[in-house]
């Protein structure tokens, strides 16, 4: 049985860009009649707000986004991203690491525009004498993957290109890259359907997967919604809050532009029907997500 899941961060309400992301993981789960867990990414205790998260939740309800089971919590998880960050220790996957954001930013250029210096890597023969440690990072040199994507088929990723990467940070807490491989792993999520902007990430995500032996979800990355030139679209003026009056009211207009999006074009007749009537027509009418579905 497919479990799929939608891990929203209550740093800020959803946008339009999260309710595609909302809508694409629930009809991938329940087209097979699987399950959709509600998982809430409160890892950055500074920047989550109960406000926030209050009203995530409503606006799922609203929408008809019904979650399956009780709601996880990256918060609750700490025990155990501190148990598999101790395994990771042990196999020497790991290392502290000095390096400031300004030195990293110094110490070259990043491959192309907008994207992250890659790590050069001083700190992974040990720390340098007098220096304190400030995050843990995963080794990766050398490595190149392959992983497969519904939509992408293969993704390769060669890690010079972006190097070790962090699973502790400075502050102390631990960084999302492992906290989401752990707390997949904890919910037996075996399907992860997120948007566009976390492709980089998955390779991370994977290569800790696989140094834990643990089996991969099927990971299926959706287009981001972009305004009509093609640009993102700023957070502020997409937002999808029931504090919006925008939204009140609108939902299953909005619902059906999500919808269409995800290539479930909705008939005529069924304009004016709830959300989750609307729901219901698109799980049977949507085509699982492949590399052919021209999204
Ligand atoms: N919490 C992340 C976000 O809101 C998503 C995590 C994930 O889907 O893996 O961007």
């Amino acid at each position: 049985m497919v479990v799929g899941r939608f891990a929203p961060s209550p740093t800020g309400p959803l946008h339009i860009g999260s309710l595609v992301a909302a809508v694409g993981s629930w009809l991938m789960a329940k087209r097979s009649g699987g399950r959709w867990l509600l998982r809430i990414d409160d890892l950055d205790r500074d920047r989550c707000r109960q406000a926030f998260e209050d009203d995530i939740l409503r606006t799922l309800e609203r929408f008809g986004l019904l979650w399956d089971g009780a709601i996880g919590r990256q918060s609750a998880n700490n025990d155990q991203y501190a148990a598999v960050f101790e395994q990771l220790r042990q196999l020497g996957a790991v290392y502290p690491c000095s390096c400031s954001r300004a030195e990293i930013a110094r110490s070259g250029s990043a491959p192309h525009p907008g994207e992250e210096i890659p790590y050069p890597g001083s700190c992974r023969g040990g720390l340098p004498a007098g220096r304190q440690p400030r995050a843990w990072r995963l080794r990766t040199e050398g490595v190149t993957m392959v992983f497969d994507d519904l939509r992408h088929g293969p993704v390769t990723h060669d890690f010079t290109h972006s190097g070790d990467f962090v699973v502790k940070r400075a502050e102390g807490f631990f960084a999302y890259q492992l906290a989401v491989v752990v707390d997949d792993r904890l919910s037996g999520i075996n399907q992860v359907v997120r948007g566009d902007d976390l492709l980089d990430s998955t390779p991370r995500q994977v290569l800790l997967h696989q140094l834990l032996g643990w089996s991969l979800p099927q990971y299926c990355h959706l287009p981001l919604v972009t305004g009509p030139d093609g640009a993102k679209l700023s957070k502020r003026d997409n937002t999808v809050s029931l504090a919006d009056g925008r939204v009140v009211g609108h939902e299953a207009q909005l619902l059906v532009k999500a919808l269409d999006f995800l290539g479930v074009c909705v008939p005529v007749e069924l304009q004016g029907v709830s959300c989750t009537e609307l729901l219901e027509w698109g799980r049977l009418h949507f085509q699982a997500v492949t590399s052919n579905s021209g999204l």
